[in-house]
């Protein structure tokens, strides 16, 4: 469902991802994991067409996401066709980022309500299921505000989901949250995980978020995946030496 095939970013004369490819499937749930500045926010960023690429190309469903066929080229996309692709991909972030001056009721139907064109009751009646669903059915009529940082998170994972996306994109979202906290967040993203074929891509440091949601690990450094497994074999044994490294810092 998502493919990056041979992409390049630069910022100035540093390489941020370098050739990179990588394929995930329909209702797979892949972790990014290496270190900082490693450009794994970069490929977050970039499904959500808030960076582009400078050279290679990012698939969504086979369809070229920053290029439309033409003939046999391809060509820079239109806004239309770059939003439409777009619109099937949802990003929760590690600072909840919910409307303040809204209703909780209200920040999971806004999207749907206004960019997606679901009618208002349609969307009340499945923002109520995904509240419920996160365990916050009882705060339909709180502000932001009024709630725990665990709990804006929470709402954050069901805004995302409301406007049923095929792809839902987590940057660091229990970073910011106490542990015990987090761990409920992450209660959370295992019942999305089961109950939902949405597709997953997360960046963490929580090597048990990794473990809980994920059903592969890609670790990169500099821009590059150095390997990739399953959540036990990439704990369990690393084959890389860059890897066991990182595991060491973080574990
Ligand atoms: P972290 O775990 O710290 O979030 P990361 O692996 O997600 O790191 P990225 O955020 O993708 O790393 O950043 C990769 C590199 O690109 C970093 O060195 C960062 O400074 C640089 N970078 C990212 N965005 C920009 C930008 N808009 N302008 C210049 N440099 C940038």
């Amino acid at each position: 469902i998502v493919a990056f095939e041979n992409v390049e970013k630069r910022f100035g004369d540093q390489t941020v991802l370098d050739n990179l490819c990588f394929d995930v499937a329909p209702g797979e749930r892949v972790t990014l994991i290496g270190p900082s500045g490693s450009g794994k926010t970069t490929i977050l960023r970039m499904l959500m067409t808030l960076t582009r690429p400078d050279n290679g190309i990012v698939r969504i469903d086979g369809e070229p996401l920053f290029h439309e066929q033409r003939g046999d080229r391809l060509v820079p996309a239109s806004d239309k066709h770059v939003r439409a692709l777009r619109s099937r991909i949802t990003m929760v972030f590690q600072q909840f980022n919910l409307f303040p001056n809204m209703k909780v009721l209200r920040n999971v139907t806004e999207a749907p309500v206004r960019a997606h064109g679901v009618p208002k009751a349609e969307a009340e009646e499945r923002a109520a299921s995904l509240l419920e669903l996160v365990g916050l059915r009882d705060k339909l009529d709180a502000y932001p505000a009024q709630l725990s940082g665990g709990q804006q998170q929470r709402v954050a994972i069901a805004r995302a989901l409301a406007v049923q996306p095929d792809i839902l994109l987590l940057d660091e979202v229990t970073s910011a949250l106490d542990p015990e906290i987090a761990a409920e967040v992450l209660d959370v993203l295992r019942e999305v995980a089961r109950t939902t074929d949405v597709t997953m891509l997360c960046v963490t440091h929580a090597m048990r978020f990794a473990r809980d949601v994920s059903n592969r690990v890609l670790m990169f450094c500099d821009g590059k995946i150095v390997e990739s497994g399953s959540p036990e074999q990439l704990f369990g044994d690393p084959r890389h030496e860059r890897t066991r490294r990182f595991l060491k810092s973080v574990l």
